[in-house]
């Protein structure tokens, strides 16, 4: 198997980005993950490497230990482009949880989250799924 991520990518100065002769350089896309520019729209915000270690990720046995519907919301969250990365802590990454009907968003890490079900603490809703799903995807 080949390191992918491995691969050193090759930070364009922005005189390096003038390859692109149209002028869409106000709506670079980056990879939610990797902040890797993308060239293509991606549906979910990542790039085809990113989204092939994310997808791995969401069959890991780790996951066994949530609701399986939950975890199904989880990869369906994921795959809308629903969980935004906001920084990163040395050992949390905080991310942006958007519904799916985009009016509502949360504050979300894979120990906590501020949405109904992530405040009352009753069970891993599926924004902290998808939190732990991107992390066993690093
Ligand atoms: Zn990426
Ligand atoms: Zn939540």
């Amino acid at each position: 198997m080949v390191n992918e991520e491995g691969v050193t990518h090759s930070t364009t100065t922005p005189q390096g980005v003038a390859m692109a002769t149209t002028t869409e350089t106000e709506t670079i896309t980056r990879c939610a993950r990797c902040g890797r520019r993308l060239r293509n729209d991606s549906p979910d915000g990542y790039g085809p490497k990113c989204r092939r270690r994310v997808r791995k990720a969401t069959r890991s046995t780790e996951l066994g230990q949530y609701k399986e519907h939950l975890v199904e919301k989880a990869v369906e969250l994921l795959e809308q482009g629903g969980l935004i990365p906001l920084r990163k802590t040395s050992k949390n990454v905080v991310f942006l949880a958007v519904s799916s009907d985009g009016a509502t968003a949360y504050r979300t890490a894979m120990a906590a989250c501020t949405c109904p079900a992530g405040l009352r603490a009753a069970y891993m809703c599926k924004h902290r799924i998808a939190a732990h799903i991107i992390s066993l995807a690093a």
